[in-house]
């Protein structure tokens, strides 16, 4: 995402969901533009001595349901307007699934990979020392994103500790385990669209042993890939950054890790039936269930028509264009939309702050059955609101979350209020 119409693009979004409610004009006053974006130049010493400097964001959208939540990416595009459209979806999705939380969003503008790892290690601590003020275990709680993982969490962990002169291990998720971070985070994202697609497999009209087809086979792709197989769906094509690779008698997961580990899963090609493809050609694969869980604006105006799935997951964020979107609802694919699908992730964030808050840490079936309950019940709410509404899933969504914070913002007195 490159340029300054992505913003304009989300809002776009917010004006739709507007329309479907009676809403007082300050909430949309409140969500046309982010609350805060704080811009500041990281300077660090380089390992041969010499001092660097790199642009650095953090963005708190909106915080009227609780302290901002979202990531800090690490990526040589960064942008203001990125960073301020992923601090939009956040807010958004955090109300979708009902979690006490606004959206905010960070960002370095660095390529990770020409760093070493103790200048990675420099600029991660440089972030917090910049932002201490801004983030807060009640303020603003940042978690890993592209290119940031949970060692790159541990340190800014460490590094507000020593700021703040104690442990404060909720100013963050995505932690290690041996720094309070919680069972179950690690396939929470996979694992929310999962519990989704089979909750709601019926009135989806997915067949029991449905054919998948997942684009990008890193955190979320992956995991996917083994949930679904696991519960007797066939894998049959699968792409990475290099390639795809494609089977009719379907993908076997753990042989696909096995080749992206070594490399890509394109060295599968040639074995037991499995055929190689190139990345662009695996949306038009025949299958069920499409998941885009790659990068954004993966399927767009030029290859929307070539979906045979009946169903997309959209478990990265953004993978649709709008006008990808529009193809596919005029072709009637259901779309399971990103600020849905892949909440599982932040929910189980959510459920990290809880246990640092508690210091007090829960089985991993318990994480499972609380995640479970709560795609469950947002899953159903938004498909029945789309039925009653005869609304997109997507759209459907976005009125769930914007009802969800008018309420909120609303509850502060309307203009009503102060004028009768
Ligand atoms: P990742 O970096 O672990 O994996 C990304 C994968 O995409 C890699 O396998 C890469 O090879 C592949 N890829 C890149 N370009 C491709 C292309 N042109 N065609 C096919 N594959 C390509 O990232 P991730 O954490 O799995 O995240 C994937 C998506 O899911 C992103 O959009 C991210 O924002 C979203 N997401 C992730 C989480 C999470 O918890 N990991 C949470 C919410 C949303």
């Amino acid at each position: 995402m490159q340029d300054a119409k992505i913003f304009d693009q989300a809002l776009v979004r917010l004006d739709d969901a507007a329309r479907h409610l009676e809403l007082d004009a300050d909430v949309l006053e409140k969500l046309k533009y982010p609350r805060e974006t704080t811009k500041v130049r990281l300077m660090i010493r380089m390992d041969d001595g010499s001092r660097k400097s790199f642009m650095a964001w953090r963005c708190r959208y909106d915080d009227t349901r609780g302290p901002t939540k979202g990531g800090i990416r690490f990526h040589p595009e960064a942008t203001v307007e990125e960073v301020e459209t992923l601090a939009f979806w956040m807010t958004f999705k955090c109300a979708v699934m009902d979690l006490p939380y606004g959206g905010g969003k960070g960002a370095v503008r660095v390529d990770p990979r020409t760093l070493s790892k103790t200048e990675l290690e420099r600029l991660s601590r440089a972030y917090i020392q910049a932002f201490a003020k801004v983030i807060g275990p009640d303020r603003d709680i940042p978690a890993p994103d592209v290119y940031t993982n949970s060692m790159v969490m541990g340190w800014m962990a460490d590094e507000y500790a020593s700021i703040i002169g104690q442990p404060a291990p909720a100013v963050i998720t995505g932690k290690p385990m041996a720094l309070g971070g919680s069972l179950g985070r690690e396939d929470a994202t996979a694992r929310g669209g999962y519990y989704l697609v089979r909750y709601l497999k019926e009135r989806l009209g997915l067949p029991s042993r449905a054919r998948v087809a997942v684009q990008g086979f890193g955190n979320a792709g992956q995991h996917i890939a083994r949930l679904l197989a696991e519960d007797g769906h066939k894998i049959v094509a699968i792409s990475d950054s290099r390639g795809a690779v494609y089977c009719s008698d379907g993908i076997d997961p753990g042989a696909a890790v096995r080749a992206k580990q070594g490399g890509s899963v394109t060295s599968l090609a040639g074995s037991a039936g499995v055929s190689g493809l190139s990345s662009d050609d695996l949306v038009a694969v025949e299958c069920d269930l499409l998941v885009p869980a790659a990068m954004e604006d993966m399927i767009h105006e030029g290859n929307a028509s070539q979906v045979k799935a009946g169903v997309v997951l959209e478990l990265a964020n953004g993978p649709l264009t709008p006008e990808a979107d529009a193809i596919l609802g005029r072709r009637g694919t259901v779309v399971l939309p990103d600020i849905l699908a892949n909440a599982g992730g932040v929910t189980v964030s959510y459920f990290e702050w809880v246990q640092n808050r508690q210091g007090y840490y829960w089985p991993v079936d318990d994480v499972h059955a609380r995640l479970r309950t709560t795609m469950e019940r947002e899953g159903d709410a938004i498909w029945r609101l789309a039925q009653e509404r005869n609304l997109t899933l997507r759209s459907a969504a976005y009125v769930h979350a914007l009802a969800r914070l008018a309420s909120a913002i609303e509850a502060h007195g309307t203009q009503q209020f102060f004028t009768s």
